[in-house]
């Protein structure tokens, strides 16, 4: 299992934590948010924040991923 197909157990999210599935990242926000700090790096609500990201704005809270795994907060690149 690599970093980028893991499931995140009890850290966020309803029942089973997130999981960072090919699945599931088709539905992160990340890419297209204007805080996004790098090309290819995403669902920081599961994998956790990301250094020195500016904030520019968030479209977590708008995220299918947000919703379904029921997720409070945003800025999940920052915190
Ligand atoms: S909630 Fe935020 S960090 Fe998580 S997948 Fe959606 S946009 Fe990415």
């Amino acid at each position: 299992m690599t970093d980028d197909d893991s499931c995140i157990t009890g850290k966020r999210g309803k029942y089973f934590g997130i999981c960072t599935s090919y699945h599931h990242s088709k539905g992160c926000n990340c890419p297209k948010c204007p805080s996004y700090p790098e090309k290819g790096k995403f669902m920081f609500c599961s994998k956790g924040a990301y250094p020195g990201v500016e904030k520019k704005g968030c479209l977590c809270q708008e995220c299918i991923i947000h919703n379904k795994f029921d997720l409070e907060g945003e800025y999940f690149c920052l915190e």
